[in-house]
């Protein structure tokens, strides 16, 4: 959608959430907030923010490697020379700052914060950046930046650090079609932050039963606990996703909290879509890569300390160590697993006592080898049971003394307690890209290229408890 007099920028954010307390969603809602007010209510927010998760195996992550990307059409004259619009942002960003530290001691040694403006359209060379970002690990050196700036992209020199990595990488999650859901995160009163959160459980349970089909993840009736509360010191009351904007807003009105809620915010994500879990064979795996890898089980599993189970599997091009740690509760699968089952896993590359093994977060059995118990013949002429001899030697009767070298056994097919299906960890230990149960069939391949307009995508309902 092309309006007159409008140019569209994209700005991407990540790494602020190093800031105790704070966590780049809630820097982005400020900034949602904020910046119309600065550019005189002249910009179009285009789609809702987009909440991008990244590689979940990158070490120096805090918690779920999110990024953002925020879409707006501002008039051509700011698009034109994008310092004008950075020295903006980077004002509001500063403002933040200065508030949170002067209400809190809060900025923590390794604060690697990125905000980088990239001007539409997108630059195709820098169309696999997302998944790279994903799937791998992303170099940030002189020839990313000075790539990154020759295709239109402006970095912040004040924001430069390792957080341009993410807020790149968000910014190009647009590129191509993609599996896509929605993300509404609510934000407490400063004054509640580092206390435990208050939500009553029973409206969750409501707001899960009656948008059935339309949200995910909210409620664990297996171990009775809510899964839309985060547990950390960040600001967030609670997060709830689901299928449609519609549907995630309608916690607003069920969900009930017995705390101020100051701020929400609707954010576009890849959570929940299983994007990071890309075809790798064998031989293409190295540390902090992530994948989806089908292979044939090569030996019995083998268990070790603290339950985790390890099992070897080779694909046509070499062989994979899968581990299967505890919490993921996929141990009980993998300790029946056979020689001669074929398996599809998904998990994240990492080095564990040195060894290369896949993390896996995801199994399914796609075949099981049958497996055979024999016993010896009985004796064609005394009908005893005949005894094994030995390599070559053959079996012989030891009542009468037949000897037989090449019998048919009598063999039993072995059932096996394991079925061909995919299995997945409980909810409560399903991380943020993990597609769940529920979304299976419901995946759309269409993350148009084509922004539209949002309104209502977020509110800051306190301003002064919010910040
Ligand atoms: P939160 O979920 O609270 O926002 P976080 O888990 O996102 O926190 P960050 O503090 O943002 O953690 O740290 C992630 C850092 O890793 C960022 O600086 C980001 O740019 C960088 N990063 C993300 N993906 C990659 C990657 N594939 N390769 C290299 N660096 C990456």
């Amino acid at each position: 959608m092309q309006i007159p007099g409008l140019c569209y920028i994209s700005i991407g954010l990540d790494d602020f959430d190093a800031l105790k307390y704070g966590c780049t969603t809630h820097l982005a809602t400020y900034i949602l907030n904020e910046l119309p007010k600065k550019l005189r209510n002249t910009v179009l927010l285009f789609d809702y923010p987009n909440l991008v998760r990244l590689n979940p195996s990158i070490p120096w992550k805090t918690r779920g490697n999110g990024a953002i990307a925020i879409r707006l059409g501002i008039p051509c004259e700011y698009a034109s020379d994008l310092s004008v619009l950075m020295q903006i942002i980077e004002e509001l960003v500063e403002d933040y700052i200065n508030r949170f530290l002067s209400k809190f001691d809060v900025r923590v040694p390794d604060f690697e914060p990125g905000l980088v403006i990239a001007r539409h359209p997108l630059s195709n060379d820098l169309a696999s950046l997302y998944e790279k970002a994903l799937t791998d690990v992303v170099v940030l050196d002189h020839s990313f930046i000075s790539k990154l700036m020759r295709k239109g992209f402006m970095v912040s020199q004040r924001y430069g650090r390792r957080g341009i990595i993410g807020a790149s990488a968000a910014i190009m999650w647009l590129y191509k079609g993609r599996d896509y859901t929605f993300e509404l995160l609510t934000y407490r009163s400063k004054k509640m932050y580092g206390k435990s959160r208050c939500i009553d459980e029973e409206s969750v349970k409501v707001f899960d039963n009656l948008t059935r089909g339309e949200s995910f993840n909210n409620y664990d009736y297996k171990e009775n606990r809510i899964l839309i509360t985060p547990h950390g010191l960040d600001p967030i009351l609670y997060g709830v996703r689901g299928e449609t904007p519609d549907a995630v807003k309608k916690a607003l009105s069920i969900i009930k909290v017995c705390e101020p809620l100051v701020a929400w915010t609707v954010f576009r994500s890849n959570q929940a879509t299983d994007d990071h879990a890309i075809y790798r064979v064998a031989k293409e795996l190295n540390p902090f890569k992530t994948c989806r890898i089908s292979g044939v089980v090569a030996e019995k599993p083998a268990i070790v300390r603290g339950g985790t189970v390890i099992v070897k599997m080779f694909d046509a091009t070499g062989e994979v160590l899968l581990a299967f740690f505890k919490p993921s509760q996929l141990f009980n699968i993998a300790s029946v697993l056979d020689i001669g089952d074929y398996i599809e896993v998904q998990g994240q590359v990492k080095l564990w006592n040195n060894l290369q093994v896949v993390h896996v977060e995801k199994i399914a059995i796609l075949n099981t080898s049958i497996t055979y118990k024999c016993r010896p013949p009985k004796c064609p002429r005394c009908g005893k049971r005949m005894e094994k001899k030995g390599l070559g030697k053959g079996y012989r009767c030891e009542k009468c003394g037949v000897i037989i070298f090449n019998p048919e056994l009598e063999c039993k097919k072995i059932v096996r307690g394991i079925a061909v299906k995919l299995s997945l960890p409980p909810p409560h230990s399903q991380k943020h890209l993990m597609k769940p149960i529920d979304r299976y069939g419901k995946e759309r391949n269409g993350y148009s290229y084509e922004l539209l307009p949002v309104t209502i995508t977020t509110k800051i309902i306190e301003p002064l408890e919010f910040l």
